[in-house]
């Protein structure tokens, strides 16, 4: 920008000082040229009139006298007389006859019109005139009284010429010393401008860097000048510009950061850095959106999975849920392996670090940190890193998010790992919501005095059980079981103690059988056990072992203690009922029916036979 104003301010000054010089060079000619014009008429009239008065006074012989008088006094470099055609042809060519005549003269004698020339040569410079006379009988003289000529005949012309060298060497030492005057005037405006102007270029540079800087999102910039006018005021404003932008941008990071409980990297481009974290806002709502509108927990956790996998790009992650009743972790879900950490975390979920602590078990922090990890061997030899966050559901860690990942990854996993959270923070409350809709449906499936399921569950799950089985291929044992004489606890001692008897005998009866196995009370003492894929054949061991555990059992109560048995009905599924699950249900209970019979305190596996009533 400098080197352009200088460039454009010193051409426009020369230009400015050529034209004046030119101007200047041509008025001074032009009046020169005037003024010798001037003197030559002036002195071509006197010799004129002074030769006609010698002429006429008879005294022509001191003519040359009066001419190199002339020529002296005027500074003339010539004055000669010329004689037309005329003259000569009347008194010949006369003493002073011009031999030479110049070509002006030539043309002045023929034609009789006065003529000028310039004589420009290296060293000198002439200004030459040519006037001619022509023969006049009025005036003061009457010419045509003593030549024999026509009235208005060229009678001779008078030649001169004025040295200009002296002049032109003046006009150009002027023109010099005012051109070297305009040229320290222009140098000094020149230097003037410059001066004037250069704050000002410079703030406008400063301004264009600043607002580039903007451009590029960094609004820390600000303009830095020391003027204190119109431009400052200017500069002032682009400050204040810049300092709005970077609070208002900082101030909507803080809040929408708030809001998702994580921030994103700050680079220097504020811009690039809001519409990301706006961006990760509307991410995050749309996700909050989807998950509150999720019927089931699995759809969450499926989403929390799409959010790992897909949007995050992780490929060796798992999803545990903590069971509370049971203080197990489940796997919801697993990627890479089926299972990263020792299987014990199922049996026992204190045995998850990050479940026990509520606290990320990152082993990137402290090498290889948590022993159930299952591959601690590649942890400390091939740098594979695991990290597990805790997700607080009610006051309590319901969740843990296990990512394993390899140490070359581990920026990127730091740089992911808010996102992660801030993804589960927004999961968390609407998991809580649906764990406790779970635990409602749940506790209305489940009988109260017992703690079995109820029949309502039953009927919920008889088809879906059924169908699964017949999927599998596999056998569901069905067990009719009735307390044999409960009516007499009842009568003896009270309800209270009777209750108190059916609360034990289904523990034990709960207790004999596998945890995948459905113990449900059908009915007042009566209870169903469904036990899931089943050997062929092998209910019925199973129902003896219930009714031995037991005949086995004694109830202790402050009045003494009860011991009390069962009569076991079995039938299986789907052999017996020809798949339909509440036929075999119905063959147990006429299995039950016949052990009644049979004298109670035993097991009678259902045979077709035992089925006398019309078709089911
Ligand atoms: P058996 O089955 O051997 O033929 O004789 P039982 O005396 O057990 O006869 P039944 O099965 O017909 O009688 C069941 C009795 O169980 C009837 C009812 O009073 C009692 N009962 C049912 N539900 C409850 C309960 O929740 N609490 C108590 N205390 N008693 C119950
Ligand atoms: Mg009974
Ligand atoms: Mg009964």
């Amino acid at each position: 920008m400098r080197g352009r104003l200088i460039l454009k301010t010193g051409a426009v000054l020369i230009v400015l000082l050529i034209m004046t010089l030119s101007i200047v060079a041509f008025f001074f000619r032009k009046s020169t040229i005037e003024s010798s014009k001037e003197t030559a008429y002036m002195v071509a009239q006197v010799i004129r009139s002074t030769l006609t008065s010698y002429m006429v006074m008879g005294t022509m012989d001191r003519r040359d006298l009066f001419l190199e008088e002339v020529r002296r006094l005027h500074g003339l470099e010539y004055v000669r007389i010329l004689r037309g055609e005329a003259v000569i042809r009347q008194y010949g060519e006369g003493r002073h006859y011009e031999k030479a005549l110049k070509r002006i003269e030539e043309e002045v004698l023929k034609t009789g019109v006065p003529k000028e020339n310039i004589l420009e040569g290296k060293d000198k410079v002439l200004y030459e005139l040519v006037i001619p006379y022509t023969a006049s009988s009025r005036g003061s003289v009457n010419c045509l009284q003593c030549h024999n000529v026509r009235e208005g005949e060229v009678l001779g012309a008078i030649s001169l010429a004025v040295d200009l060298t002296a002049k032109r060497r003046e006009a150009l030492t002027t023109l010099f010393l005012y051109g070297g005057l305009a040229g320290i005037l222009f140098m000094m405006i020149f230097w003037i401008t410059l001066r004037h102007f250069e704050p000002y270029r410079r703030l406008f540079t400063e301004i264009e860097r600043v607002l580039n800087r903007y451009k590029d999102g960094n609004f820390k910039e600000r303009v830095n000048t020391d003027m204190h006018d119109e431009a400052g005021d200017l500069a002032k404003e682009v400050n204040l510009v810049g300092e709005t932008l970077d609070r208002t941008l900082s101030n909507i990071r803080e809040k929408v950061s708030m809001l998702i409980g994580y921030t994103v990297m700050e680079t220097e481009n504020a811009l690039k850095d809001t519409e990301k974290i706006v961006e990760e806002l509307a991410k995050i709502s749309h996700f909050k959106r989807a998950i509150e509108q999720d019927l089931r927990k699995d759809d969450i956790y499926d989403r929390i999975e799409t959010v790992l996998s897909d949007y995050m790009s992780l490929d060796k992650f798992s999803i545990y849920e903590v069971d509370e009743r049971k203080n197990a972790m489940k796997v919801i879900t697993a990627h890479g392996e089926k299972l990263w950490c020792s299987e014990i975390i199922l049996e026992n979920a204190d045995e998850c670090r990050a479940k026990r602590t509520g606290e990320d078990v990152d082993s990137a922090e402290f090498p290889c940190i948590c022993p159930r990890f299952a591959f601690n061997d590649l942890c400390s030899t091939q740098g594979i890193q695991y990290y597990c966050i805790p997700v607080n559901i009610g006051g309590k860690v319901g969740n843990v998010v296990q990512i394993v990942y390899e140490k070359e990854m581990d920026m990127f996993i730091r740089m992911i790992i808010p996102y992660i959270k801030g993804y589960l923070q927004e999961a968390s409350p609407v998991l809580e919501s649906k764990s406790l809709m779970e635990l409602l449906k749940q506790q209305s499936y489940i009988d109260q005095l017992t703690g079995l399921y109820n029949r309502r569950f039953l009927e919920e799950i008889a088809d879906k059980l059924s169908a699964q089985v017949k999927r599998r291929g596999t056998t569901l044992g069905v067990l009719m079981i009735d307390i044999d004489f409960f009516k007499e606890i009842n009568d003896k001692y009270g309800h209270d103690v009777g209750d108190r008897v059916l609360k034990e005998i289904a523990q034990v009866v709960k207790s004999s059988v596998r945890e995948a196995d459905y113990v449900i009370r059908f009915g007042g003492e009566e209870i169903l056990v469904l036990l899931m894929d089943i050997k062929e054949d092998m209910s019925e061991k199973v129902a003896e072992k219930i009714r031995r555990n037991v005949e086995n059992k004694t109830i202790e109560f402050s009045g003494g203690v009860i011991k009390k048995t069962v009569s076991v009905g079995v039938s299986e599924f789907p052999k017996d009922c020809e798949g339909k699950i509440w036929r075999c249900i119905k063959f147990a209970d006429v299995a039950l029916y016949r052990a009644k019979e049979e004298g109670r305190n035993r097991v009678v596996r259902f045979t077709p036979d035992m089925w006398v009533g019309e078709e089911y």
